[in-house]
């Protein structure tokens, strides 16, 4: 269907609108692809005496106080409340949420879902959900949404519910019945509503199929068309240049990995079909020696070359890497920087369009329409896991006939790159330069971390240097402190002779660039932060990783942080502080430093759409959240990819190319570029 904007659903007006903009919910289809996070199971109760500290629980109880609301602080307020069951009595309690008191009244009783925890001598749920069943009459299992600030789970059920009701009927199917059948896959619209109000976990999970069945497979599909089309396409070769020419210009002597997959791309550059490979290699592999074989080669066959990384520190970072190798050699190397004055960005545009500049380097900026380049020869996509299937296809279509390099340091099992790099050739580095030891990775429970920190300033004093990186914190967790902030300031105050420094994604670009810049001098010892450190840089100094709340990131960004350390001579360390005893995830980063193991472990555990989440990949291009919990779907739309793609079924791989063209094509319309 075509996009239908959120507005035309009865009941949502503009001040909804902006909040569902908040999830990133626009059209009717994005409402509709906001699946729950989880259902509370009205058939499945449990009892106060079941209770686990930090284990949600679920379950029916009354209200056995006048709820009270109190102001202890000029920014806060709290609502309390007893309950109990047959089995025990708990407190309630809600921080900033006064509306609360008027929906409880002493003597009834509601569905109340929270985790519980044990402080002051009591059990006590804080913030819990509430439910009040009466107003879904029926239901076994209520959806439980992800929720920004004035929207409620009542209301957005209803937004949802009315959305199908009102639109269902227009909803396409995009793929055809011979198709599904044989796959055993709802039609869409149903698989919606399905996923939304099920009637019991079984369907649930095969609603979900559908929508993540279909959504990879046509992916798949859309990306193996792009490579036919790509693939159509004639340029002229370049001539050879020999590798070893190029290993004169490195200080290092390249890995076996390294000079396998400069080999092919050198292959790829003299045929007359423009390049369009992926090299996958874990953090430390050195790609980057890879990519500027590629940037010369081109130099070398006098057209230029595009270096685009996700993050102006790292465009930064390679800045200065290829002018200490390319200037030398009088090639000409130019960083496109935001924030230039209007009088040097026209000068610095002005040296790419005459062609005087040879080597360009900068953020995806540089894919703005601005940037033309005289004679472009390739372009190379650092960290290509920020740019995702929509960005990348707008750079090959911006640079039509022009090679392309994607280099990602995220390793992915197989069946996954296949679907999502479908696109693509796959080269992998699988080789460390040599020398490098393993991170000595622990996990440190709280009573250890004392002593951890102890530890890390030891390390400093030596002259080494330290990351601490902190989760993002939801605003839901009122009461944590361990957002960056209070890790820095706890470390300032026990530390005073160590040099803290601050970082956090709400701080300007040139503040980061400037503390980073006194990281990488050393004039900043410990550096705490937010995840905007994951990607990409080398500070072989810093010798320790501290991960507080570890259990809160990701098995692959575990694996990418742990990476920014054991990049030098020294014995390096990560430390995962957890209050959480027993973690699978923390163990296995304990266990293995080879990342493609740990993504396999991922699937395993997770399932795809860990893997695909918006945490590690920036903006996911798919439209559903994939949520099944294990890689077999992956292998069931490999095979019928290839069942569609025999060619007694042309018509129907006809009918789904296009389903998938027109998806795309609209996505490819709705992707702002900044
Ligand atoms: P990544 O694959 O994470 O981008 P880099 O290209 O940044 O890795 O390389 C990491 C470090 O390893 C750099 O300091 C680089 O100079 C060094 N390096 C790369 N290849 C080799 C090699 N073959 N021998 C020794 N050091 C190397
Ligand atoms: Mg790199």
């Amino acid at each position: 269907m075509q996009p239908v904007p959120i507005e035309k659903v009865k009941g949502i007006g503009a001040a909804r609108v902006q909040q569902l903009q908040k999830l990133d919910i626009h059209t009717v289809e994005d409402l509709l692809c906001h699946l729950p996070r989880d259902y509370h199971d009205l058939t499945q109760l449990y009892t106060i005496d079941q209770m686990r500290v930090s284990v949600p629980w679920f379950g029916k109880l009354e209200i056995v106080s006048e709820p009270s609301l109190s102001y202890p602080r000029r920014s806060m307020n709290i609502v309390r409340a007893k309950a109990a069951d047959d089995t025990g009595t708990v407190a309630l309690i809600w921080y900033n949420q006064p509306y609360i008191r008027q929906q409880l009244e002493q003597g009834k009783t509601y569905f109340v879902y929270g985790r519980p925890d044990f402080r002051f001598g009591q059990v006590r749920l804080l913030n819990p959900m509430i439910e009040t069943p009466e107003h879904h009459p029926g239901a076994r299992l209520l959806p439980v949404y992800k929720l920004t600030r004035g929207l409620s789970q009542g209301a957005l059920r209803k937004h949802i519910q009315q959305s199908l009701d009102q639109f269902g009927a227009l909803i396409d199917e995009e793929l055809p019945r011979t198709l599904r059948e044989r796959y055993h896959l709802y039609a869409k619209r149903d698989a919606y509503e399905l996923a939304h109000f099920p009637p019991s976990r079984q369907v649930r999970d095969e609603a979900v199929r559908t929508l993540s069945f279909t959504e990879l497979l046509l992916l798949r599909t859309y990306l193996a068309a792009q490579r036919e089309g790509a693939r159509a396409v004639s340029i002229e070769k370049m001539n050879p240049v020999v590798p070893e020419d190029y290993y004169k210009l490195l200080n290092f002597v390249p890995t076996g990995a390294q000079m396998r997959v400069i080999n092919t791309i050198a292959e790829d550059l003299q045929t007359d079909r423009p390049m369009s490979r992926l090299v996958q290699g874990d953090v430390g592999s050195g790609k980057t020696a890879v990519a500027f074989y590629a940037l010369y080669a081109a130099v070398k066959n006098g057209r230029q070359a595009a270096l685009m990384a996700p993050t102006e520190l790292l465009a930064m970072q390679h800045y200065e890497a290829a002018q200490e190798m390319f200037t030398p050699l009088g090639i000409k190397v130019t960083l496109v920087r935001a924030g230039m004055k209007a009088a040097e960005k026209r000068a610095v545009l002005e040296d790419i369009a005459l062609g005087r500049s040879q080597i360009v380097i900068g953020t995806h900026a540089l894919l703005e329409q601005k940037v033309q380049f005289e004679k472009l020869g390739i372009v190379v996509a650092d960290e290509q896991h920020r740019f995702g299937v929509r960005q990348r296809a707008r750079l090959l279509q911006k640079g039509e006939g022009v090679h392309a390099l994607f280099l990602s340091a995220t390793p992915i099992p197989r069946t996954l790159s296949m679907i999502l790099y479908g696109d693509l050739d796959i080269s992998i580095l699988d080789e460390l330069p040599p020398g490098r030891k393993m991170v000595q990775t622990r996990i440190v429970p709280p009573q250890k971390r004392e002593a951890m920190y102890d530890f890390v300033v030891g390390k400093v004093q030596d002259g080494q240097q330290a990351y601490v990186v902190c989760p993002m914190i939801e605003a839901e967790d009122e009461e944590d402190n361990r957002s960056v902030e209070q890790v820095y300031n706890e470390l300032r105050r026990k530390y005073p002779a160590v040099a803290v420094g601050l970082l956090h994604g709400k701080m300007k670009q040139s503040e980061k660039d400037k503390l980073m810049q006194d990281f990488v001098q050393n004039q900043v010892q410990v550096l705490v932060s937010t995840t905007v450190i994951e990607v990409g840089v080398n500070v072989p100094n810093a010798t320790v990783m501290v991960l507080e709340q570890a259990d809160r990131f990701g098995l692959a960004q575990l694996h990418q942080l742990r990476g920014r350390v054991g990049r030098g001579e020294q014995q390096s360390w990560c430390f995962l502080s957890t209050e959480g005893i027993d973690n699978e995830r923390l163990r296995t980063i304990c266990m293995t430093e080879d990342g493609f193991a740990i993504a396999q472990a991922d699937l395993q555990q997770r399932g795809p759409g860990a893997l695909l989440g918006t945490e590690q990949h920036g903006r996911v291009d798919l439209h559903v959240s994939l949520m099944l919990g294990d890689g077999r779907l992956l292998e069931e739309v490999m095979q019928a990819f290839d069942w569609l793609h025999e060619p007694e079924q042309e018509v129907l791989y006809t009918q789904v190319v296009q389903a998938a063209q027109s998806r795309y094509a609209q996505a490819l319309e709705q992707i702002a570029l900044n």
